[in-house]
């Protein structure tokens, strides 16, 4: 592919914030923004140049859109499958593609595929029906996480399972639907790796934030993660390994749980810029949204070296009615736009500097 110029026109799938602030990374370098959600008043669409407003089973309108764009990309993996072929139908390049998706969209595709790579993950079964839960937890340990198979996101579609007796409301929590039943993993703690593959094949990923999570929900990301790194090294080469194997175009973020050794074990990877990113546009030279736009459009990916230690704070619910100049000199605000802050909505995040590079 050659590279795109100044004044293509790049289509994002999807209204929310990672959306909002890959048109403005697009708009920077020089590119126009069409954005394709069926909610109205999106923070993406609030900031493109022209906004697709339909279902994603509307193939009239998402065939208009993408003949209107040079480019589509996503802000979201659960895209269903109709949509995307409607989309490649066009012959509009659509980055990330079919494989990198179709795999996100299962938890239980997305761990045999990194299994199958050489990527360890958490041992799990296949749940389709409540008499399948008893026997998997007790191969299990006695203990686990219920997942649902598709949708879930920020904790939700997930039920703890600490022994036999939860079984029941558990199977509720996630709408009886087709599960995974995962082992409890007792982490050290939880990284990330984002990584971008461009069109031409190049790689080049972040040194992984350490994250903390509250109720399923990312609150902090802190750099550097602390850890050795040879186990930082590990996990970057793991997720280059992914996105090789996939052929994945742009960025993609894998999580992991850190053993007390220092074992990685990889949890669920997501075929796009991530939450546990949002440090990069301030601390690094490069930022993940920028280099998104970058490996789709067919340039050269940008420098990913950190300038600084760096931690994002995310801002969730009332979090984000946050006064501005309440801020320190060393924490950069960013809102998305949302009109109302609900609980455990993500409404913005700070990244704060937290002193000179260390490591
Ligand atoms: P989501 O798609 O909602 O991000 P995850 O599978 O990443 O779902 O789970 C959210 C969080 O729940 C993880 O980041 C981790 O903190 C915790 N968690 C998930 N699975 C396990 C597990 N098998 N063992 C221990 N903790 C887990
Ligand atoms: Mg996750």
């Amino acid at each position: 592919m050659t590279a795109l110029p100044p004044g293509a026109v790049i289509g994002i799938l999807g209204g929310g914030q990672l959306g909002r602030m890959l048109a403005n990374a697009a708009s920077q370098l020089g590119f126009d923004v069409h954005v394709f959600c069926p909610e109205s008043d999106a923070p993406a669409a609030r900031v493109a140049m022209k906004h697709w407003q339909a279902d994603y089973s509307v193939s009239e309108a998402l065939t208009g859109f993408a003949r209107a764009c040079d480019v589509v990309t996503l802000e979201f993996e659960n895209i269903p499958v109709g949509a995307v072929e409607a989309i490649v139908a066009t012959g509009t390049p659509l980055h990330p593609g079919a494989k990198s998706l179709a795999l996100s969209q299962d938890r239980a595709d997305e761990k045999a595929f990194l299994q199958s790579i050489g990527i360890a993950t958490a041992d799990f079964r296949i749940i389709d029906a409540e008499a399948d839960i008893a026997p998997a937890l007790g191969a299990l340990g006695g203990k686990g996480v219920l997942k649902t198979r598709r949708d879930g996101y920020d904790g939700k579609g997930q039920a703890w399972l600490k022994n036999e007796a939860d079984i029941t409301v558990g199977w509720e929590t996630v709408g009886r639907a087709p599960c995974v039943l995962e082992a409890a993993i007792a982490f050290q703690c939880e990284i990330s790796v984002v990584v971008a593959r461009s069109s031409t094949g190049e790689t080049a990923s972040w040194a992984p934030p350490r994250n903390v999570h509250e109720d399923g929900i990312l609150a902090r990301s802190t750099v550097p993660s602390g850890l050795d790194q040879t186990v930082e090294s590990e996990a970057r080469r793991q997720a280059v390994m992914l996105v090789d194997a996939l052929g994945h175009v742009g960025v993609l973020t894998l999580e992991f749980f850190v053993m007390a050794d220092g074992r990685l074990i990889a949890n669920e990877f997501a075929p796009r810029v991530h939450n546990s990113g949002h440090w990069t546009p301030e601390a690094c030279q490069t930022g993940q949204f920028e280099q998104h736009i970058r490996a789709i459009a067919g340039w050269k990916l940008g420098d990913t070296h950190r300038l600084f230690d760096a931690e994002m704070i995310n801002l969730i619910g009332k979090a984000g009615l946050i006064d501005p100049s309440s801020l320190a000199a060393n924490e950069t605000l960013t809102l998305y736009g949302k009109r109302e802050a609900r609980a455990g909505r993500k409404m913005g995040h700070i990244t704060r500097r937290v002193g000179p590079r260390k490591d």
